[in-house]
């Protein structure tokens, strides 16, 4: 877990309460300042938040699956008999991927990988989620790569990940030049996000 929760991150983690009960995720090595966000926070403080690093839990490593891109095997739905914990660094992504995954990766755990792109935190524990509880196979589930989004007339940003891809409810389907019926799609992001973009390309022009 970042010792500074970015306003990002925090978002991150409201958005996985949406799609995993709450009181099954766990956020392990808060720092203190983390820990009192999580307290005041209507969705989070449903979460188990701890300081306690998860080496500490007592949990046999072997029952801990470490989601790490630089794994040689792909998460399936049948490793979700096989572990019973699902570990992700709490970091922010970034771009090029600096490998910061590997603090988690020196200790030891099983890794399995999510394909080759980088993703958020919050799209990667929802990838985990449709695998390893609906049984949805990696290759099934929609998703989109560095998205653009615009965030005002003239200003857009490129999100240097993948993300879940969902059908546009603002556009129709659009026809393709073979007729086909193809539906407009955009990325999965926390609620909030888009403000957060917003506010963050209004704060580099201003001087
Ligand atoms: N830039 C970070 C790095 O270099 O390791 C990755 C940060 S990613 C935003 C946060 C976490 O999501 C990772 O630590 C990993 O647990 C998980 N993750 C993201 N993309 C993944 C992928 N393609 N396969 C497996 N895990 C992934």
């Amino acid at each position: 877990m970042e010792d500074n929760l970015h306003e990002w991150c925090l978002l991150e983690y409201c958005h996985m309460a949406t799609f995993i009960r709450p009181y099954n995720l766990y956020f392990t090595n808060l720092s203190v300042t983390a820990e009192i966000l999580f307290k005041n926070s209507e969705i989070l403080k449903e979460t188990n938040y701890l300081t306690e690093n998860i080496i500490n839990m007592n949990i046999p490593m072997d029952k801990i699956c470490l989601l790490d891109p630089a794994s040689n095997q792909v998460l399936e739905p049948a490793d979700g008999d096989t572990f019973e914990y699902f570990l992700f660094g709490g970091i922010l992504g970034d771009d090029p991927p600096r490998d910061r995954t590997a603090e988690l990766r020196r200790l030891g755990f099983p890794t399995r990988n999510l394909g080759a792109k980088q993703m958020t935190t919050d799209t990667a524990v929802h990838v985990t989620k449709r695998i390893v509880d609906d049984k949805v196979s990696i290759n099934q589930i929609p998703c989109i790569d560095f998205p653009e989004i615009k965030i005002s007339k003239t200003e857009s940003v490129i999100m240097p990940f993948r993300y879940i891809a969902i059908p546009d409810i603002h556009k129709s389907t659009l026809q393709t030049t073979n007729n086909e019926m193809k539906q407009n799609i955009v990325p999965l992001l926390p609620s909030g996000m888009f403000d957060l973009l917003k506010k963050d390309g209004d704060m580099a022009f201003e001087f």
